[in-house]
């Protein structure tokens, strides 16, 4: 995994698996080679179209669909048939209509179907488009229902898978509390008000003591006519409330609602965090991470890297080049670090940092050689030359109870000896101890 692809993956949302099926049924030639393009390029899909019953059914025989889009009305089936048979078959339908009345609405929401979309000349394709892509996104995100009562979880149970969601269940308030510390993973969690053990409100009072509202979002469900209710879920740090019986719409809108803020904030979180040109940590996010993790004392080591004769890059190649090459150096450093355990940022022009959490000096200074023997090999081609750079590193591991300013200085000072001897090596307290002592009695 490169962070450049990561990059595209999160930026874009969730795509298909190349090779999953969407089957479209659309009589109307010019609106199913129109949705066939878009979807295919927006959402990754490969697009099985039809225009009739007939052939829907044929294609059904002979392959399996992943979701299914389709017209009520079709030649060879004039009383919305179709949406039968697609259901019998269970294949996920989203059905678009460019009749809609008070009959055809209950005739979607009675038959389960993902969703239902109007026809609205010009806007139509780039509507079933952002749905098509909402649903695929939606099994990126993992919902916690919690109720007491085991009807109304199957309900909504069913309603959220139908939408492609990840859900849990949990049958009370201390369940669900016990769900979420083992599972990080949730962010939505949708409470019914009721339950024996501990009602919604406090449910909704007690998550948010260890997680806010940009981590995680909560939906309060309720039955009751108190319309105080929806007031004090909302205080207690609740995103939203609804009120049952669900008007299904309403349901599923709000539920979008909160799922596509969370996704805004991530992104936009992501954004702050990254360099724009390596896909790396930035300085920022690295620094104020690393103040946390002084602060935490976890066992690890930090590396500094610099490239060697950079600017020689530059003024031989040209800046674009340069960049190129900052580039390559950094997917060299992403493709050897864990994620979750090791981060790599990029903290200056052509200066590199990474934490590398639980390697002690000894791990530390090997996975710096290994890294800087990858880069030395790695052929960088721009354009139609071939270009190879060099690092220098040096790497301490972490002192109990030093600070990180320290660490990082004391780990610049490696690097130094590492340029000052000829660059293109790792210094470590384990290759120069007599490096150390002169370091440390500088620094008194
Ligand atoms: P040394 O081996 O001592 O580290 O030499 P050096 O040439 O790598 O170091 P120096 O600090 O003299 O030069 C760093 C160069 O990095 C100068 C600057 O133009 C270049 N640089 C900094 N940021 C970028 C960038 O974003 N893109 C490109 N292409 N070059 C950059
Ligand atoms: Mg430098
Ligand atoms: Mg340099």
């Amino acid at each position: 995994m490169t962070v450049g692809r990561e990059n595209l993956l999160s930026i874009n949302g969730l795509r298909l698996k190349q090779g999953e099926r969407i089957l479209l049924v659309e009589d109307s030639v010019a609106l199913s080679t129109l949705l066939t393009q878009r979807l295919e390029e927006e959402t990754g899909a490969t697009v099985t179209r039809c225009g009739s019953l007939s052939a829907a059914r044929k294609n059904i025989a002979e392959g399996t669909f992943l979701l299914a889009l389709t017209g009520l009305n079709l030649p060879d089936a004039p009383n919305g048939e179709i949406l039968d048979m697609l259901l019998q078959e269970e294949i996920p339908t989203i059905v678009f209509t460019a009749m809609f009345d008070a009959d055809t609405r209950e005739r979607c929401t009675r038959k389960k179907i993902v969703d239902y979309i109007v026809k609205d000349g010009t806007k139509t394709v780039d509507k079933v488009v952002q749905t098509v892509s909402r649903i695929l996104a939606n099994s990126a995100h993992k919902i916690l229902v919690v109720d007491d009562a085991r009807a109304a979880r199957s309900e909504l149970f069913e309603i959220l898978s139908r939408q492609n969601f990840h859900v849990l269940e949990a049958r009370s308030g201390r369940q669900a509390l016990e769900i979420l510390t083992s599972d990080e993973t949730i962010d939505l969690v949708i409470t019914d008000h009721h339950m024996a053990d501990m009602d919604g409100y406090e449910l909704t009072r007690r998550i948010r003591q260890t997680r806010n509202s940009e981590q995680l979002r909560i939906i309060g469900i309720s039955s009751s006519s108190d319309r105080l209710l929806s007031a004090s879920f909302l205080k207690a740090g609740a995103s939203d409330f609804i009120y049952r019986p669900f008007v299904h719409e309403e349901l599923k809108c709000r539920i979008d609602n909160n799922v596509e803020t969370l996704t805004q904030l991530n992104h936009l979180r992501r954004l702050a965090e990254q360099d724009y040109l390596t896909g790396l940590a930035n300085r920022r996010h690295f620094f104020s991470t690393m103040r946390q993790h002084g602060r935490d004392a976890t066992q690890g080591s930090i590396a500094l890297l610099d490239i060697d004769h950079f600017k020689t890059v530059n003024d031989t190649y040209g800046h674009d080049a340069g960049d190129a090459v900052l580039q390559a150096i950094s997917l060299v450093m992403a493709d050897m670090c864990i994620p979750a355990k090791h981060m790599p940022a990029r903290i200056g022009g052509e200066e590199f940092a990474i934490c590398l959490s639980q390697l002690d000096a000894f791990q530390a200074h090997s996975f710096c050689e290994e890294l800087r023997k990858r880069i030395e090999e790695r052929v960088i081609e721009v354009g139609n030359r071939s270009i190879s750079a060099t690092i220098s590193i040096g790497v301490v591991e972490f002192e109990p109870g030093e600070t990180f300013e320290n660490q990082l200085n004391a780990a610049d000072q490696l690097l130094y000896l590492a340029k000052a001897n000829g660059r293109n090596r790792v210094y470590s307290t384990l290759t120069i101890p007599e490096a150390i002592n002169a370091i440390a009695s500088a620094g008194g």
